[in-house]
């Protein structure tokens, strides 16, 4: 099928990718005019696991084009993806407007049989918002619009699409119904495709982040609990995780979850639940524990570390395996230690480049130990496999302190004590 994806950022061009490979011919388009001239040059603008190499081999395929042209990539496409960015508005809920943008770009120009499918995350309802707007801007003419939310996750983007728990089509007539079904049968013997409406579809991805996010605070606060109590939240996370009504994923204690979508998208449902008088306290809980868990964890190290100490923060991204900064934990614990007056030195393998733009007041360096000279503390702060494996005897030399600050429980902790630190993790009691 001829497919056009609206937006090339992170969902819009795994998703064209994956299509493509599918042996569908797509065309990603963006406004971002430097984003295309990149992508055409064979330079991919994010950092995802796998993406530049099968990028690459659908281009020399000719399946997979860029352009900055909604309207000739349209034209003749059975399928318009709308992967653009929504963003949270100051009162929590989203801003739908790069959605409508996209909407009045494409809309006059689709076929009349096409499908329109929006796969970027949006709150119930907006599918039908969507439609009319095509509607209007096609001159009355109808429109089939469809949901297909995305469940990928930045860092697995590649083998969470092409082997997904399920695939979520939300259509509210027949042609949105087979068009996708048809596009997804590559997946149909792996998953699930989950055939509901539009209403449903939009309710299942926030109601599904909300619930992994959920998870995640509870067992911050667990952490917390065992950390005041003697006892080791790891234990805890792996008895609760093993009864199968629980389930072992997303019970890792931390410095609180960031990134792209998480924040954003918990927000958004407690903004619905207010907007039709269905209030979610506990996400709106949720959503205010995490925030202050950022700074709090900020605050514990500060207590911990002398006044102007030099600390040095290994990790930046929201979590390993992406340069996404967004809405970072690590990045507000940067925060918190310049505005308590400490030095910061940060290291991250992917995230430096925009990293450097983004947090000025510190020193970002190209090594973990490059970073650590001369340090008092080190903060780990995103769970970067290369941090798994610090050579402690190697920082013990080079480090003005013994302090290390495992927000993500990943370090050799025998390898720390044994060079004389003193080791703070997440969920129990300092060691050394
Ligand atoms: P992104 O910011 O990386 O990419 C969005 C792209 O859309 C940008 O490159 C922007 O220039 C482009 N754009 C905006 N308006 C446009 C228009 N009118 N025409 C063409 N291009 C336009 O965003 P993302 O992380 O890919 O997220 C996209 C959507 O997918 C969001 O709704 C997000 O919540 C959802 N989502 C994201 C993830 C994730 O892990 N990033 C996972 C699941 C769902």
């Amino acid at each position: 099928m001829k497919i056009a994806m609206i937006g090339a950022g992170y969902v819009g061009l795994t998703t064209g990718a994956c299509l493509s490979r599918f042996g569908n011919s797509v065309c990603c388009v963006d406004i971002n005019q430097a984003r295309v001239d990149s992508l055409r040059a064979g330079n991919i603008p994010i950092y995802e696991p796998g993406l530049s190499d099968l990028i690459k081999a659908n281009v020399d395929a000719g399946r997979l084009t860029f352009s900055s042209s909604a309207e000739t990539a349209v034209a003749d496409a059975d399928l318009v993806f709308l992967a653009v960015g929504t963003p949270p508005l100051p009162d929590g809920d989203t801003d739908l407007q790069f959605i409508l943008g996209a909407v009045d770009a494409v809309a006059p120009h689709m076929r009349s049989d096409a499908v329109l499918v929006v796969k970027s995350t949006v709150p119930t309802g907006a599918a039908q918002l969507v439609r009319k707007r095509a509607v209007a801007a096609r001159g009355g003419r109808a429109v089939s619009v469809a949901s297909n939310p995305e469940f990928l996750r930045e860092g697995s983007a590649l083998e969470d699409f092409m082997a997904p728990d399920r695939v979520v089509i939300g259509a509210d007539d027949g042609v949105a119904e087979d068009r996708l079904r048809r596009l997804y049968a590559p997946l149909a013997d792996l998953t699930t495709l989950l055939v509901t409406s539009t209403a449903n579809a939009e309710l299942i991805k926030y109601a599904a982040n909300a619930f992994l996010a959920l998870k995640i605070g509870f067992i911050n606060d667990i952490a917390d609990l065992c950390e005041a109590t003697g006892g080791d939240c790891a234990a805890v996370s792996k008895g609760i995780g093993l009864d199968s009504r629980i389930g072992e994923a997303f019970l890792r204690p931390g410095p609180g979850f960031g990134g792209s979508c998480f924040p954003k998208d918990t927000r958004s449902l407690a903004a619905t639940g207010r907007r039709y008088g269905a209030p979610q306290p506990l996400v709106e809980a949720l959503v205010e524990r995490n925030l202050e868990r950022q700074v709090a964890i900020g605050r514990r190290l500060s207590a911990v570390l002398g006044a102007g100490s030099r600390v040095t923060v290994l990790g930046a991204a929201f979590k390993a395996g992406t340069d996404d900064l967004r809405e970072s934990p690590a990045l507000a614990i940067v925060d918190a230690l310049l505005e308590d007056g400490h030095t910061v030195h940060i290291h991250d393998p992917k995230a430096r480049e925009v990293g450097e733009r983004l947090v000025t007041g510190a020193k970002w360096s190209s090594s973990p130990y490059e970073a650590a000279a001369g340090a008092d503390a080190v903060v780990v702060a995103t769970e970067w496999p290369e941090f798994a494996a610090l050579d402690f005897e190697r920082l013990a030399r080079m480090m003005s302190g013994r302090l290390i600050f495992d927000l993500r429980n990943i370090v050799d902790r025998n390898a720390a004590l044994a060079e004389g630190f003193t080791l703070h993790s997440v969920g129990q009691r300092p060691q050394g």
